[in-house]
């Protein structure tokens, strides 16, 4: 197995206890360079990109070509190995969405020029790209569209909700609640969205299907559950809402529980309690 990552937001530590594996390597490089690998290559997994909007003030370039010119260069990769090709795509493609919950048929409500026009259009043209090698070249693709996703491994500054909520909480600073909190996010565990994505991977079907949890929460909700999670006593305060916010978002999952059979296992309250441990070592803290 060969990672290919820059580590613009991932971290060396992440694979840390793959370094002695003789089957791993991890090349220091960015997809949205042309990049040769020897020998052959069964399946190309894109996951390249940063993905917390902190990001898209200070990359944009960056997010744009990774989605773009780093979409086209995995797909020649997996076009000239005979590659199966998976594409992390995004319910960014939704946008603000006007059709609730979304099923892989609605074509979105984005905003190509806003600030988070960098990530949900370069995405938007990842798909295009995708579809394109599929039809012209036989490019045999997957596409899944993640939703919300936490668990291990992510950043503690990573700018999302889940760390600040836990990161605040933990360290008794004010939780941080944007707008009036009554926007919405359905949360996926990360151990539900592997095994996700490698039921798309596996699936017979190039067309999208959504990943992601049915379990819908407004932010001010999840801010109680949280500081309830980790019996904090933070206090909640609310700031501004950054432009463009969705205000609601729940995947349609049918597709993939009828194709693939695949559903979340893994309950929010469960999934919080998990992230509680790890927040807690990541940020060497003790309840
Ligand atoms: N949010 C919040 N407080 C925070 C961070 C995020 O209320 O400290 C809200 C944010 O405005 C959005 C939701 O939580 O409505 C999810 O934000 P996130 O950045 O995790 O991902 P998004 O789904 O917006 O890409």
């Amino acid at each position: 197995m060969v990672a290919v990552d820059n580590l613009v937001t991932g971290s060396r530590a992440n694979v840390a206890h793959l370094v002695d594996n003789a089957a791993f390597t991890l090349l220091e490089r960015d997809v949205s360079q042309p990049l040769q690998i020897d020998g052959p290559v069964d399946f190309v997994l894109h996951f390249a990109s940063p993905a917390s909007p902190i990001d898209f003030p200070s990359m944009p370039i960056q997010i744009v070509k990774v989605g773009t010119l780093g979409t086209y260069h995995m797909l020649g990769l997996a076009l000239a190995k005979g590659a199966a090709f998976l594409l992390a795509s995004t319910s960014e493609v939704y946008g603000d969405p006007l059709v609730h919950p979304q099923p892989e048929s609605y074509w979105g409500n984005v905003n190509p020029i806003g600030p988070r026009g960098c990530y949900d259009e370069a995405k938007r043209c990842a798909e295009a790209f995708t579809m394109a090698y599929n039809r012209a070249h036989g490019v045999d693709t997957r596409i899944m569209r993640i939703f919300n996703t936490y668990g291990s491994r992510m950043r503690t500054d990573d700018g999302r909700v889940i760390p600040n909520y836990f990161r605040q909480a933990l360290t008794g600073e004010p939780m941080t609640v944007y707008g009036d909190g009554s926007q919405t996010r359905s949360l996926c565990h990360v151990d539900d969205l592997v095994t996700g994505a490698l039921a798309v991977l596996d699936g017979p079907d190039p067309m999208p299907f959504n990943i992601g949890s049915q379990e819908e929460v407004t932010m001010l909700e999840l801010a109680t559950i949280v500081k309830r999670v980790t019996g904090s006593s933070s206090e909640i305060v609310f700031g501004p809402l950054p432009e463009d916010d969705p205000k609601q978002r729940r995947p349609d999952t049918t597709r993939a529980r009828e194709i693939l059979g695949w559903e979340p296992t893994i309950s929010m309250e469960e999934g919080l309690a998990r992230a509680c441990d790890y927040f807690e070592s990541a940020l060497s803290v003790k309840r």
